[in-house]
């Protein structure tokens, strides 16, 4: 990070940081690093724009939402290149990434005057001369903060169903894909004539925490580290801002006995590999009944064996990354777990080779901590209770994945964690209408679907009197109206 000053030194220039290709080291994009009052200013445009949307209305708003959803089309080659340069992972994957992104925005740009548009609920027996009306209208300004992981796909969950729902929003994308965030942003900007809509602020953690101090944010959306969400709630405190935090994982994949054991083997390794492990809802523990656990491990080697850093999987996003990952690797085999795909020469700079291990302690790191890497922990249980048991033992609880032939819907309902693959993997990020986000470590709130639509919104209970009773809400009251409501109520409800 650099800060210069202006030869009259009076005006310093803002600081500015660099973003970097983490395969090379090589340095893509160099970023102004929006302080304070930089961030305020974006905030304050966001409210006029905000204004202007909200009055816009469903209709007019969903044509924008389907326009930019065309733009992304037309631009999801230059953008996946973004993605890559600043990720280094797999051009294809950059490109589903921003498939799915693109389906999610079609949804909520379809759904959102279905689920948050005027309607009209029962009043009720007691209320019967009232018309009861619900409308949810939006908080003005979202400030999303998003992760380096995905950083198309997942800071879209909450930008698109904010929008949708009627908000503007100032996005912190993270300071490892700073150009990525700018790219995204650009494509909005024509469609909406160059309006403040969607505004990008790069920048570090103190720009991070600069948006969640500024006042006029109606909601902070963070997704990150649970560390990091701390910190996020702790400076939304300040101005009782409300707070949706998508955090970490530990997720579980649990192998039954009649499982198809070759599809198990796929998603576990896609699942705990795909991205180099760098995945919020990716596969890190795996438990397998006993009685399948040989024959599973012989397919998941067969299969990780072949997925190599630099080809299948890109590199870890910055050297801490790396880290981490061989901490946990050293400590699952100073522990007893046995490598059965890689070890400790796997992980080498910014690539890790996949690493499989059995057998590792419940209380290793490997087990306990997101590991993020391309490392896949592969346990043998006796039977699904134990499997069940052990997943539900993190203090993580965000997605997991359950094969089994005739029991896959009634082992996924005892599983205390947001989201459930029945014989597939982090499937349920794919489909819309289906809400995402995690329990405990993993946060609260909802992006996705019509909850990730309301998640932007404020209820708004309207109750309008059609035509006068006698009323017990007055000084003036009769004492036999209130006798007659007692008897009425002893009726319908004392039975
Ligand atoms: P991180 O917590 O380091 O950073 C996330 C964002 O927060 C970045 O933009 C960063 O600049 C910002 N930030 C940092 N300090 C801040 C502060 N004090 N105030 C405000 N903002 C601040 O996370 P990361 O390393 O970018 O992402 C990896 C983590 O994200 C993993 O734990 C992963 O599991 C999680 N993740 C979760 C989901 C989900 O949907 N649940 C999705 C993707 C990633």
């Amino acid at each position: 990070m650099t800060t210069t000053v202006t030869s009259s030194g009076a005006h310093p220039t803002p600081a500015t940081f660099e973003s970097l290709d983490p395969r090379t080291g090589d340095v893509v994009g160099v970023h102004p690093v929006h302080d304070e009052a930089a961030v305020r200013a974006a905030v304050e445009r966001a409210g006029q724009a905000a204004r202007w949307w909200h009055e816009l209305g469903f209709a007019a708003r969903r044509r924008r939402l389907e326009a930019w959803r065309k733009a992304l089309v037309n631009r999801l080659e230059d953008l996946a290149a973004a993605i890559v340069a600043e990720t280094g992972k797999p051009l294809d994957d950059a490109r589903l990434e921003l498939v799915l992104t693109i389906d999610h925005l079609d949804w909520a740009a379809r759904n959102a005057e279905r689920v948050l548009g005027p309607r009209r609920v029962s009043p009720g027996l007691l209320m019967a001369n009232q018309a009861a009306t619900l409308a949810y209208p939006p908080l003005g300004v979202v400030g999303v903060i998003g992760p380096w992981n995905y950083p198309v796909f997942t800071p879209m969950g909450s930008i698109a169903y904010a929008l949708a729902a009627g908000n503007a929003v100032v996005f912190k994308p993270s300071e490892l894909t700073p150009g990525v965030g700018i790219a995204l942003v650009d494509t909005l900007s024509e469609i909406v004539d160059g309006r403040p809509l969607l505004q990008v602020v790069t920048g570090l953690a103190g720009t991070g925490a600069a948006l969640c101090r500024a006042p006029g944010i109606g909601k902070i959306a963070f997704t990150g580290s649970t560390a990091t969400a701390k910190r996020v709630m702790a400076a939304c405190a300040e101005n009782l801002t409300p707070v949706l935090v998508e955090c970490g994982g530990k997720d579980a994949l649990i192998v039954d006995a009649d499982a198809d054991l070759r599809a198990a083997a796929d998603a576990a390794v896609w699942g705990g590999l795909a991205n180099a492990g760098q995945t919020c809802v990716g596969v890190e523990r795996v438990y397998v009944v006993e009685a399948v656990a040989e024959r599973f491990t012989a397919e998941v080697v067969e299969r990780a064996s072949r997925v190599r850093a630099g080809a299948e999987i890109g590199p870890m996003a910055s050297p801490s990354q790396a880290g981490i990952v061989a901490r946990h690797v050293e400590d699952a085999l100073a522990r007893g777990g046995r490598a059965v795909v890689g070890g400790v020469g796997s992980v080498d700079g910014p690539f890790v080779d996949p690493v499989v291990i059995v057998d590792v302690p419940e209380d290793s790191v490997a087990v306990v901590e997101e590991t993020f890497g391309p490392l896949l922990v592969v346990n043998r249980v006796p039977d699904v209770d134990e499997a069940v048991r052990r997943a539900n033992a993190s203090g993580y609880g965000l997605g997991a994945a359950v094969f089994s032939k005739r029991r896959g819907p009634q082992i996924a309902a005892r599983l205390c964690c947001g989201m459930v693959a029945v014989n597939g993997v982090i499937s349920f990020a794919g489909i819309p209408a289906l809400p995402f986000g995690g329990v405990g470590d993993s946060g609260f709130g909802r992006i996705h679907g019509e909850d990730g639509l309301r998640e932007f919104t404020r209820p708004q209970a309207v109750a309008r009197r059609r035509f006068p009773l006698p009323s017990v809400t007055s000084f003036r009251r009769q004492g036999a109206l209130m006798k007659a409501l007692v008897g009425l109520v002893r009726l319908r409800h004392g039975r």
